[in-house]
């Protein structure tokens, strides 16, 4: 296993498309880095030219301390695992996994040895004399991960392995893929638009968003402390609320206006945020997870932090309840509006929305109470 470093990484196809702009990323010996983001962003490309499969515009690829710009992928000593496993239909699911080795002219001994051990970690003995085709589609995503396995490569690179799968084996598979990853400690770049996938699987998550980095960071870190409107809106499920208002001061406090709906910032919200003071009479978004709302009815103490609306639609969804409800927000987009977008890194605030469908998830047990 082998660090991995990308710096000022950058890729435009011939037809002019960049599709990847100046990408740092430091990933570390032994490291879960997922890369996520919207179709279209950049992140099967990134992957492309980590493993020699795209030629690199710009900037400098390493690996562990060798730089691989100009070396051919079956140099790079990585192993890619393909969304479609890349399966070969005629060998057996031993010769499928053996076949780099083959290629690589091991010993047969040592082969035999390498594969066994691949297809007990994966569960795959006894299907080794089987042919791809009378393998269900878990089994044939375990013999692509075999084969990447055997090589014992520096690090794993894997595009939306298990996109092809239905729900309930996805999550079989993601919890296998990390515990694989870390009995083995192989560093492992994985490329996934879906969020959760990424959530659970990084050890970091970047974000990345039409070729450009948005944040990279822990999964946790991430969700807490999104660092633009993007990344805020794009981690989490259902997403955070994100609302247009206005923040005023309010005595030794201040208050957001959300459209005829006052919120309190209670003076010690201030007083630990001072970043906030800097906005006071201006608009900017505010994001509210819907994990964060609470039934008023319930009997909240605060009456400065009661929304009123009227609901739209409930989600019952066994666990939660998904509360859609609308809240109007005002209707102009100021100037100042637009340069906190600017500076939050996002094209527009995406909260700008006259009128704004918000989301709280509640424990029915709550609501019981
Ligand atoms: P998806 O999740 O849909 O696979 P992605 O995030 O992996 O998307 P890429 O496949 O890396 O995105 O594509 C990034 C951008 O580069 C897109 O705008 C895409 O249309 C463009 N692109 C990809 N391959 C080529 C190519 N061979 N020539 C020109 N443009 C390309």
């Amino acid at each position: 296993m082998a660090q991995v470093r990308l710096a000022g990484i950058g890729k435009t196809y011939p037809d002019g498309t960049s599709a990847v702009s100046a990408l740092d990323l430091d990933i570390a010996e032994g490291e879960f880095l997922v890369l996520v983001g919207p179709s279209g962003c950049g992140k099967t490309t990134a992957l492309r030219m980590i493993a020699g499969l795209e030629e690199i515009t710009s900037g400098t690829l390493t690996i562990g301390d060798r730089t691989v710009n100009r070396t051919p992928a079956r140099d790079r000593d990585v192993a890619m695992v393909f969304q479609s496993y890349a399966l070969y239909p005629h060998l057996s699911v031993r010769d499928n996994i053996a076949f780099g080795l083959q290629l690589r002219k091991l010993p047969k001994r040592e082969i035999k040895q390498r594969v066994e051990a691949a297809a007990e970690t994966l569960g795959l003995t006894e299907h080794l004399d089987r042919r791809p085709r009378n393998l269900s589609g878990g089994q044939r995503q375990r013999v692509a991960m075999g084969r990447a396995i055997v090589r014992q490569p520096q690090a794993f690179l894997m595009d939306e392995p298990l996109s092809n799968l239905d729900a309930k084996l996805r999550v079989q598979m993601r919890a296998e893929i990390s515990r694989i990853q870390r009995d083995l400690g192989v560093t492992t770049v994985y490329v996934t638009h879906d969020q959760v996938e990424a959530m659970t699987l990084g050890d970091r998550v970047a974000v990345l968003k039409k070729g450009v980095l948005q944040q990279v960071a822990a999964p946790q870190e991430l969700y807490n402390h999104p660092a633009n409107l993007f990344v805020a809106g794009f981690i989490g499920s259902p997403s955070m609320n994100l609302l247009q208002a206005r923040i005023e001061a309010d005595g030794p406090g201040a208050r957001l206006d959300l459209g005829g709906h006052t919120l309190a910032v209670p003076a010690e919200l201030l007083a630990e945020r001072p970043r906030l003071r800097e906005y006071l009479g201006r608009d900017i978004a505010v994001g509210i997870r819907p994990e964060d709302m609470d039934d008023a009815e319930l009997g909240h103490e605060d009456p400065g932090a009661v929304l009123t609306s009227t609901t739209d639609l409930v989600e019952a969804l066994g666990a939660e309840l998904l509360v859609h409800f609308r809240l109007p927000a005002p209707p102009v987009v100021t100037e100042d509006t637009k340069e906190l977008a600017r500076d939050a890194g996002a094209d527009q605030v995406d909260a700008a929305t006259p009128d704004s469908d918000v989301i709280a998830r509640f424990s029915p047990r709550s609501q019981a109470r």
